[in-house]
């Protein structure tokens, strides 16, 4: 019958029901309106007439949960012919009659009702009234399973979550190891809790789960009562917050604490299975070049390239992460690792350095990598990942786009460094640095007329260490700046007592790369001279050849505007180093100082050394040979026209208070 037919027609057709004494309605779902009631029903809702009830419009104040609830009745009635009781509330002229409600489906033409058949409930508790009222409405999904499995009643937010009524637990829980540790935990402790993913008419959904066993109030027979909640909501939002913790978020590849998970995983397999594990540690070459010429967005353009190179060169059981930077990690386990390693080693080299083309440049880079075994050199993560990134260094120090293994004699090195360097620091802290000076002489004279500032370390141990025992360490570690300033500012000052003594000596102390290139170069050298009341005049500062490669703009700037300060500059160790005389003229310099070797091993460098001192004269820079030691040397320096020198045969670098006791004699 449809639902549009008439009231008359309706009654013919329903007539049968007001014989019945119980409270007896059809709810057509789709209208919100009752179709039909008998008699009973009429004074349960304290209606006039059937037309009345029929003309209300029960979806006014329907809540949305109740409408929701009555649409997935419908599909139960359609779908597997459901019929249930629930105790229900009517509110009929809002005064609310609880009744129990047997609910079963009722064609009416193409629509689903709802065939309600009522009886009184004796339950007229306030608190068990309101207990079964929040059940019904509640989203917690609650179920009772007898012990055969069958379900004996579940709430409508549960009946909304089987896929069919005769369901039983076991099958709604996917994962049978999951299930099995629920009935484990049921049998040994009567209550189980799980976190599951379950099918449901919606697909599949995370349940928290959680069991207990009881009896049946009815039957009195044993029986386990489930209430699950819907956390995937709450499953989703903490799997993207994992992924994010896990992967790097540029190029999607793991990240450092998944290689570490990864690992603890692999370790585990690897020894039951005899394998060996290795772990690359890939730094890419002149990345930094890249970012600073043509910007951060090419940059990680570049990356997101490399990353998948570094994939498609790996098989799919390798991991293969970024530590951040353009440091990149795999992490291979195999029966013969070695062999694995040179395999991945070729790909990469390969295809690592293929061009990349970003914004119309042609970019390339190469990688240097450091590759550590597991186990031999580590068993834990921390100490490979180590071990792999001194093994990268080494691949860069033998002039990068190559790959090294760790050995352990990269550790001790490294380990010296550290001890060294923590000295290092303790002794600015104790004030153990001091300046000695060593005298230049003017070779027609035999007249000191300048000073070289040598820095020596007092050692509480080892007594006075040399400066190439510690300066490399200084200038790595960025201590050099520190150190420079000291010795600058002693030179200042010694240079200004000395002239108030009579002696207006030209007094040089050394710079070292690093502080050369440093932002501050200049602001330091000027405070070094405020400080201590300078004479700029009379203090030079010694730079070596390779500080003048690259010939950019910047490093032209430095120069004059250490020249403009009034400072003479030296060009120390000359032919040492690429001795490229043609350069020379290009640079703001008054001072060349020819190395020792030469002045040493006159004999085979001979015809060098000559042309070096020809053409001092020649571009009329002033000449300083340094390390004469004997009489014969300074011989031959004086014979080519060498003007200074510095050397054993005349004065070691001493102690301020001797270099005066010196000047004054
Ligand atoms: P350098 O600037 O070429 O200094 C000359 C070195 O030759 C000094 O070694 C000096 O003691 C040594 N020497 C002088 N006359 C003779 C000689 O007749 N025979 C021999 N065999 N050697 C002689 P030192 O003092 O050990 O310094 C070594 C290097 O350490 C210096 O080479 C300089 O490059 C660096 N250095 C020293 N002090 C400083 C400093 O304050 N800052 C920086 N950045 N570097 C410094
Ligand atoms: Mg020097
Ligand atoms: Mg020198």
């Amino acid at each position: 019958m449809p639902n549009d037919v008439s009231l008359a027609e309706r009654s013919q057709r329903y007539q049968a029901l007001d014989l019945v004494s119980k409270p007896v309605w059809i709810f057509d779902i789709d209208r919100r309106r009752v179709h039909w009631a008998n008699r009973a029903a009429l004074k349960v809702w304290q209606a006039t007439s059937v037309e009345e009830l029929c003309a209300r419009d029960m979806g006014i104040d329907m809540s949305e949960s109740v409408a929701q609830r009555l649409k997935q009745y419908q599909n139960d009635f359609v779908s597997h012919g459901a019929a249930f009781n629930e105790q229900w509330t009517l509110y009929p002229g809002g005064v609310p009659i609880s009744l129990n409600v047997r609910f079963s489906g009722h064609r009416l033409g193409d629509s689903m009702a709802m065939l309600c058949e009522a009886a009184p409930t004796e339950n007229r508790e306030p608190e068990s009234l309101r207990s079964v009222e929040a059940l019904l409405h509640s989203a917690v999904m609650t179920s009772l399973y007898g012990a055969d499995g069958q379900a004996l009643y579940r709430n409508p937010a549960a009946r909304a979550a089987v896929v069919s009524p005769d369901e039983r637990l076991e099958d709604r829980i996917a994962d049978r190891a999951a299930y099995a540790t629920l009935t484990a935990a049921l049998r040994d402790h009567g209550i189980g809790t799980l976190t599951v993913l379950v099918r449901t008419p919606q697909g599949e959904r995370w349940h928290e789960l959680s069991a207990r066993r009881c009896r049946d109030a009815v039957t009195g027979q044993d029986a386990v009562l489930v209430s699950e909640a819907d956390i995937s909501a709450i499953k989703r939002t903490e799997e993207r917050a994992n992924f994010l913790a896990m992967h790097d978020p540029l190029t999607g590849l793991p990240n450092r604490s998944h290689v570490m998970q990864r690992f603890e995983r692999a370790v585990a397999t690897i020894q039951s299975a005899g394998d060996e594990a290795a772990l690359m540690f890939i730094d890419l070459d002149h990345f930094k070049d890249v970012n600073d010429t043509l910007g951060h967005i090419a940059g990680d353009t570049l990356l997101v390239q490399i990353a998948a190179r570094l994939q498609a060169a790996t098989r799919n059981t390798d991991v293969v992460a970024r530590l951040g930077g353009d440091e990149f990690l795999i992490l291979m386990v195999s029966q013969n690792i070695r062999s694995e390693v040179d395999n991945v080693r070729q790909r990469l080299m390969r295809t690592v350095a293929e061009p990349v083309m970003i914004s119309g440049h042609e970019v390339r880079v190469t990688p240097s990598v450091g590759v550590a075994l597991y186990p031999r050199d580590g068993r834990d993560i921390e100490t490979l990942l180590r071990n792999a990134d001194l093994a990268m260094y080494t691949a860069k120090d033998r002039g990068r786009n190559d790959l090294a293994y760790y050995d352990v004699g990269m550790s001790e090195a490294v380990r010296s460094r550290t001890v060294l360097e923590s000295e290092l620091r303790r002794a600015f802290e104790r004030n153990e640095f001091e300046v000695h000076y060593q005298p230049r002489v003017a070779v027609g004279t035999g007249r000191i007329i300048g000073a070289e500032a040598l820095v020596r370390w007092r050692h509480p141990e080892r007594g006075l260490v040399s400066p190439d025992a510690f300066i490399p360490t200084c200038e790595s570690t960025g201590l050099i700046r520190q150190l420079g300033n000291q010795v600058f500012a002693d030179a200042v000052r010694r240079q200004v007592a000395w002239a108030r003594a009579g002696h207006d000596l030209m007094v040089s102390v050394n710079l070292s790369a690093r502080q050369f290139v440093h932002d501050d170069l200049i602001a330091d050298l000027h405070k070094g001279l405020r400080d201590h009341s300078g004479n700029p005049r009379r203090m030079e500062v010694e730079i070596t050849e390779s500080m003048l490669l690259g010939n950019d703009q910047n490093m032209l700037d430095r120069l004059r505007a250490i020249e403009g300060m009034g400072m003479d500059i030296a060009l120390d160790d000359f032919g040492t180093g690429y001795s490229n005389l043609a350069y020379l003229h290009r640079f703001p310099i008054k001072t060349l100082k020819i190395d020792k070797t030469f002045i040493q091993g006159l004999d085979a460098n001979r015809p060098l050394a000559e042309l070096i001192a020809s053409m001092c004269k020649l571009m009329k820079l002033t000449a300083v040979a340094e390390g004469v030691e004997t009489a014969e040397q300074l011989q031959w320096v004086a014979a080519h026209g060498i003007e200074q020198f510095q050397g054993y045969l005349f004065a070691r670098p001493l102690p301020a208070q001797e270099f005066s006791t010196l000047l004054a004699r």
